[in-house]
């Protein structure tokens, strides 16, 4: 349901933007920025969307272990979203990200704000640690907030 966003969760998604500077740029045609916000508010992690999978990506595999998000398959596409860049560079704590916002901005290359749903993957991901909110850029400058 979308509702208005407050200047904290504009501040975030600013925060968001900044982090498109991670983004590979080559072959990209979006540029995407997560945050993720723990539950007092705190920025705690953040990446970019990559066209390159580093090879520790597949330590994320290992923690995660393969049972209940064994369909999730992060070298899918050959690449590495935002969102799973900020998980892993939280280093998966489990206790910190519970009741967490994830936040993502994404625009084209032409620079145009583009609508930043994480995908199905990177839902299950948030779902998956307990992550109560998604917020994500949308078309027309807006801001979506989902509660999960
Ligand atoms: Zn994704």
């Amino acid at each position: 349901m979308a509702k208005m966003a407050t200047d904290e969760i504009k501040r975030w998604m600013e925060i968001a933007k900044s982090k498109i500077k991670y983004s590979e740029h080559p072959r990209l045609k979006y540029f995407h920025g997560c945050v993720i916000v723990d539950k007092h508010g705190n920025v705690i992690s953040s990446g970019g969307n990559k066209n390159s999978l580093p090879k520790d990506v597949l330590e994320i595999e290992k923690i995660l272990g393969s049972s209940k998000v064994g369909s999730i398959r992060f070298d899918s596409i050959g690449r590495i979203h935002a969102e799973v860049e900020a998980f892993y560079n939280l280093n998966l704590d489990h206790r910190l990200i519970r009741g967490s916002t994830l936040v993502v901005y994404g625009e084209s290359k032409a620079g145009t704000v583009v609508k930043s749903r994480p995908c199905a993957n990177c839902m299950r991901l948030a779902e998956y640690f307990r992550v109560s909110r998604v917020i994500y850029s949308n078309t027309k400058n807006t801001i979506t907030i989902e509660d999960l």
